[in-house]
């Protein structure tokens, strides 16, 4: 069954199609924190964060029928759906974040924050970091290395070297690697002025997820945030992968590490998997975009999409998912460390929340990333019925991102399988 849907796959998608694991998985089903296969084979989900609440959770399900029973149309008529809804978002925002645009993908909603940032700066260039991935339009896959554009890169692009916190920038940890990467970020600047681009924006997220989300304390991005300021530019933080509250103390990950952005976007989890992205900005600056730029999206702020991603933020508050994120995240990474009492490959554990890992080598003196050894882990996990990935600058962090509602049995089950996969896969 799954060879022919690849062969299907390859015929009618083309070539390249990335797929998930030796043996892909042909899932058919979901329900909470639980996936099933066509052949019936349950999964425990530890890396799905789309389906933020769970998989086809019943208020986010009835919502969508609800709304597509009655009514879906664009956003050049008047509904309340997408005001209530944008009410309600500003609402988890500091001061004085109390407008947004709705698009459909985080990809949409980078392009907008890009175009928002030249609107404000008069500026094209943009900084981000040498491993992060911000989405795959024409502007923003400019912003990837990992990935480059197969017609090079534009004048007003320029990368920085991504935070490590176990292999820090220059070897200093703390502070004085939030100073480097000021410095590095500065000195990128100057790049892009000499390049007569100008500098409009610094983009990043503010946990560095595709970075292997390194270990960063409140305030370190304070340093790159007054370089950004003093040379007229703005931040975007790009809270698609650690927003509406799975880090677990904070509800955006910019108010995690302290940062105080000027465009804030966001996408996948909006929704519990409905295509719904945003992007956040104070009045001022929605109106420096809007005034200069006539953007309408089809598709974005449509009722059935507004309906979807309230119906998500309820669910959120009155499961105290947030709260559960930080509760069960702290358990498993607890039992993450215990692990690494006994296995040696495991040279760091880190994370918030429902966003956690740990770092994989092939000696804790030297560090060598133990790249091929984590892709083995995530098949064995797979073989075992846990769903897991990895990322990083090396690709050796293994990703642990379930859905909000993962329970501490959940997490057990979890570790209890990551023990036996440790102990059967061979670490060379
Ligand atoms: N920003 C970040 C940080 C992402 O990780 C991703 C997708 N993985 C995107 C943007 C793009 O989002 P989308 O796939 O919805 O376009």
């Amino acid at each position: 069954m799954t060879e022919t849907l690849m062969q299907r796959r390859e015929r009618l998608l083309g070539p390249n199609m990335s797929v998930f694991y030796e043996e892909p998985v042909h899932l058919v089903r979901g329900q909470g924190v639980k996936l099933w296969d066509a052949d019936g084979r349950e999964y425990l989900d530890c890396y799905n964060n789309v389906p933020h609440v769970g998989h086809c959770h019943p208020r986010v399900v009835e919502a969508i029928c609800q709304q597509a029973g009655t009514l879906n149309t664009h956003t050049r008529y008047l509904h309340e759906g997408i005001l209530d809804y944008v009410e309600a978002l500003t609402a988890t925002f500091d001061d004085p974040f109390d407008t947004a645009l709705l698009c459909c993908t985080g990809s949409e909603a980078n392009d907008v924050a890009l175009r928002m940032a030249q609107a404000l700066t008069g500026k094209t260039g943009v900084i981000a970091t040498d491993h992060t991935y911000h989405g795959n339009t024409t502007a923003v896959h400019q912003l990837s290395q990992t990935n480059p554009p197969p017609g090079g890169y534009w004048d007003s692009v320029a990368f920085v070297p991504a935070p490590d916190s176990y292999r820090p920038l220059g070897g200093v940890p703390g502070m004085a690697h939030a100073q480097a990467f000021a410095d590095a970020v500065a000195a990128q600047i100057a790049v892009l002025e000499a390049r007569g681009c100008g500098f409009s924006s610094l983009i990043l997220c503010p946990y560095f997820a595709n970075e292997g989300f390194p270990d960063l304390p409140q305030g370190w991005l304070d340093p790159v945030q007054e370089v950004v300021r003093k040379a007229g530019g703005v931040i975007i933080a790009d809270e698609v992968q650690p927003g509406f509250g799975r880090v677990g103390t904070h509800f955006w990950g910019h108010q995690k590490i302290g940062l105080k952005p000027d465009i804030v976007t966001m996408g996948k989890p909006m929704a519990n998997g409905h295509p719904v992205a945003a992007v956040v900005a104070p009045r001022d600056t929605m109106q420096a975009f809007r005034s200069r730029f006539r953007y309408f999206n089809t598709f974005g702020g449509n009722p059935v999409s507004c309906a979807a991603a309230m119906a998500t933020l309820q669910v959120l508050k009155d499961e105290n998912l947030q709260e559960n994120a930080r509760d069960v995240g702290a358990y498993a990474r607890e039992g993450l460390r215990e692990l690494a009492t006994r296995h040696e490959c495991i040279g760091d554990v880190r994370g918030a929340g429902l966003f956690f890992g740990a770092e994989m080598v092939l000696d804790r003196q030297t560090k060598e990333p133990a790249t091929a050894f984590v892709k083995k882990l995530s098949n064995g996990m797979r073989q075992k019925g846990v769903l897991l990935n990895f990322l990083g600058i090396h690709y050796n962090v293994l990703k642990i991102r379930p859905p909000m509602p993962f329970s501490r049995a959940n997490a057990d089950q979890l570790i209890e399988t990551l023990d036996s996969v440790l102990a059967e896969t061979p670490l060379a």
